[in-house]
């Protein structure tokens, strides 16, 4: 890999810095020697409950600053304040499924965020460089399998749309103008700081409590049978930030390359906890029932199912393997692993606060 080198005293800016990635974003960051700001939403969360900066120990190590994206006179102030190296966009509105809720925040938040801050690194900071936050998401039902960086998108969500258009904005940048603006096309990728809106975190998060016997209503899922690409945020991070070090922009895929379906992801949770699960049924019908005690553990609830679905999303991240060296160091049964320790440690911290 070539670029720019030694990050000691540069200057990073990561927008949406209370996300997962942002989190995990920030240590590397920090480790690295840089000077990390990180935007918050008016109305969002403020840096004093910013749980996983906090979790990371990062709380206090970081500069904060409320901004709203969508509006370009504000994001002319940020830069202009913070004149930052290296530019993270990862703030967005990040769930699919409540992005059919609200299209047109999601729009807003995901496309017109995007534009601003490209808008601004042209006429202001042009020598700064941009990462924006895409997402296999945007491949939707493309029939190619697996998606890499040249499949066509075909977005099946408001989320994905928005963030098509922020992709096709990112690379507009760099063809027009020249900029080091680059898209990271990311399949899922989870952590023990996942957000508990998601399938996975909510997973991990009910079968610890359900085999501590704190919990006995089932678990609701949508899709058993989607199956997604998942690796470790941890890793993911790390790939974002040799993007923005390699001698020359491009987008990239960051994958694992396997996939696995909701149902194997509560198999493995089920068996990392020692849980006996035995799936009984079909479609809608489908449940998992714990063999120890007898009760239905999961349910299917067609309410949770997408308007719309997408196909299989795996992708081929050779590019990132051959130009900037990147690969994935954790597998999903080890993500598994990881996850259920972290909840159980939580609930546990939890409990022991409740009855001291
Ligand atoms: P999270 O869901 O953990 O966090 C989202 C971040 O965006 C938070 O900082 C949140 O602030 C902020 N945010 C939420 N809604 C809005 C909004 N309407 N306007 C502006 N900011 C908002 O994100 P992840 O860490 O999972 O993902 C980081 C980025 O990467 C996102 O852009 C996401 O779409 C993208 N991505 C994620 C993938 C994944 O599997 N994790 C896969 C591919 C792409 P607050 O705390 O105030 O809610």
């Amino acid at each position: 890999m070539s670029g720019h080198s030694g990050t000691g005293g540069r200057r990073a800016l990561i927008t949406g810095i209370t996300s997962q990635d942002g989190a995990y974003l920030a240590a590397l960051l920090l480790d690295k020697g840089y000077r990390v700001t990180g935007t918050l939403r008016p109305g969002g969360t403020p840096i004093s409950a910013a749980w996983r900066l906090a979790e990371m120990g990062l709380t206090g190590r970081v500069t904060s600053v409320t901004v709203d994206l969508t509006d370009a006179r504000a994001v002319s102030w940020l830069l202009d304040d913070h004149a930052p190296d290296e530019i993270y966009h990862l703030a967005a509105h990040s769930s699919v499924h409540s992005s059919f809720h609200v299209p047109a925040e999601t729009f807003a938040s995901n496309a017109v965020s995007t534009t601003n801050l490209l808008e601004v690194i042209r006429t202001r900071h042009p020598e700064a460089r941009f990462y924006h936050a895409s997402t296999s998401e945007m491949f939707g039902d493309a029939p190619e399998v697996p998606q890499r960086e040249t499949t066509l998108f075909r977005p099946r969500s408001p989320y994905a749309v928005a963030k098509v258009a922020a992709h096709q904005m990112t690379t507009l940048y760099r063809l027009a103008y020249g900029l080091f603006c680059v898209n990271g096309i990311l399949f899922n990728h989870e952590s023990p700081l996942r957000g508990p809106e998601f399938v996975t975190a909510k997973i991990v998060r009910r079968l610890v409590r359900w085999q501590g016997g704190a919990e006995d209503a089932p678990i609701t899922l949508g899709r058993l049978d989607a199956r997604r690409d998942w690796g470790y945020a941890g890793d993911y991070v790390r790939g974002m930030w040799s993007m923005l070090q390699a001698g020359a922009p491009d987008d990239y895929v960051l994958a694992s390359g396997c996939t696995w379906s909701v149902r194997d992801f509560v198999g493995l949770t089920a068996q990392t906890l020692g849980l006996r699960l035995e799936w009984r049924g079909k479609g809608t019908a489908e449940t998992a029932i714990d063999l120890d005690s007898g009760r239905t553990c999961v349910t299917v609830d067609a309410a949770l199912f997408r308007p719309a679905e997408v196909g299989e999303l795996r992708g081929d991240s050779g590019l990132a393997r051959e130009r900037l060296g990147w690969s994935p160091t954790v597998d999903l049964p080890a993500l598994v692993a990881m996850m259920v320790a972290a909840e159980k440690a939580r609930q546990a911290a939890a409990s022991a606060s409740i009855k001291g």
